[in-house]
């Protein structure tokens, strides 16, 4: 069961107060964390349920039939996530990501998108829309998601060969459906198509070469993932991690690449462009090379908690707020309150321990991923 991580008494006492908070603010003139990061990028969980079990994520041994998943009242109502994303929008947020869980599971999801596709910055901009899927739904479900007013699509695939992904789902789902899945969005302009490989050592790296010939000059960026020590129930170990340069190195060997800027501050992935110009890879060194300095990520879990962090064992409790009868200005106090006490940066504290501490067996109860959303 997960830890009860209710922090009303402290919510509510921010929530009082009439207006936002108007103590640290970035540059920008917006909301900022102790360590000076801005809120930008709110990634939404969906649900908590998946129809994959992926070692690294959902490990069947844990999540099984009697795996107490959130029953349906837990659940944030559409219209809550939709009040919620206007709050974050009013303190900066630009940037939406669906996730879970599997998201595409969850009924009815493009409803959801057309509700927060309305929504506008201060500015007047739309916000950009994004949800990132294992796939299995997305051929039937790319246009409908789209016409909803859906961006892009990041999917996660980690193996070509059929027989290495299936036992990597632990459930025996085919990479042919998830490439149609792929060739779905791209044809319905989900576009660029961002795929995610996790690179588990020993498991799917001899994987890595075949995934960059298959999307070279694809129109679809490939990312390579280190596999994290998220969560309490993977059994990560530091020798299943392979280090992003050493992903690097053997692309390079086949296909020389060069680094190129980022597109914005914050922007989790490393970026390499193909020399022969056959396009764009990236890699997430999230063990190996901490990017918390710039971590501008909030995370709202399926039933309204707040994390500030993918390693936070603790939420704040959001749904209390909307069910309890504060008003909009309230919860943005309450909001500005909790990210202007942000100090999370556990990939940088850990990478200061020797390499194979992960907080995993600290005690900590931390939060699964398929819970959170990655
Ligand atoms: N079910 C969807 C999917 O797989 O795309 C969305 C949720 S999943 C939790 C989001 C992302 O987290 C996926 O790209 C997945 O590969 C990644 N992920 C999950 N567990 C991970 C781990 N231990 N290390 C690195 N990435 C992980
Ligand atoms: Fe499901 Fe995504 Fe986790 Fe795999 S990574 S088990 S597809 S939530
Ligand atoms: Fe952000 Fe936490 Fe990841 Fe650091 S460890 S980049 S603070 S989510």
């Amino acid at each position: 069961m997960l830890e009860k991580t209710i922090l009303l008494a402290d919510i509510r006492y921010a929530s009082r107060m009439p207006h936002i908070p108007a103590q640290r603010t970035a540059p920008t003139g917006l909301l900022s964390d102790t360590l000076a990061r801005p809120l930008r990028d709110l990634r939404i969980s969906v649900t908590d349920r998946c129809n994959f079990r992926c070692s690294y994520c959902m490990p069947s041994e844990v999540f099984n039939k009697d795996y107490a998943f959130l029953p349906q009242t837990s659940l944030l109502s559409f219209e809550e996530i939709t009040r919620l994303t206007r709050v974050f929008v009013t303190h900066g947020v630009e940037k939406i990501r669906l996730t879970g869980g599997e998201p595409l599971l969850r009924k009815h999801l493009e409803v959801l998108i057309e509700m927060l596709a309305k929504i506008q910055t201060p500015e007047g901009k739309p916000l950009d829309i994004t949800l990132t899927t294992n796939a299995s739904l997305l051929a039937k479900k790319a246009q409908s998601l789209k016409d909803a007013g859906l961006q892009r699509v990041t999917v996660s695939l980690d193996a070509l060969d059929d027989a290495t992904f299936r036992r990597m789902n632990d459930v025996d789902f085919p990479v042919a459906d998830v490439l149609r899945g792929i060739e779905a969005a791209q044809k319905v302009g989900l576009a660029p198509v961002k795929i995610n490989m996790v690179v588990k050592r020993g498991t799917n790296d001899a994987e890595i070469l075949p995934m960059a010939r298959h999307f070279r000059n694809s129109g679809t960026v490939l990312r390579f993932i280190e596999y994290m020590d998220v969560g309490a129930t993977n059994g990560w170990r530091m020798d299943e991690v392979l280090p992003s340069a050493q992903v690097i190195e053997r692309i390079n060997t086949e296909f020389p690449v060069t680094a190129i800027n980022p597109n914005y501050t914050g922007e989790t992935a490393e970026r390499w462009r193909y020399a022969d110009g056959a396009g764009e890879i990236g890699v997430i060194s999230s063990v190996t090379q901490a990017f918390c300095s710039d971590c501008n990520r909030a995370r709202l879990s399926t039933e309204g908690k707040l994390f500030l962090c993918l390693f936070a064992s603790q939420g704040h409790d959001l749904r209390a707020l909307l069910r309890g009868g504060f008003d909009d200005d309230q919860i943005a106090g309450a909001v500005a309150h909790i990210w202007q006490k942000r100090d999370d940066r556990y990939s940088e504290q850990r990478a200061a321990l020797p390499p194979d501490t992960s907080l995993q067996g600290s005690g900590l109860k931390r939060v699964e991923m398929s819970y959170i959303g990655g």
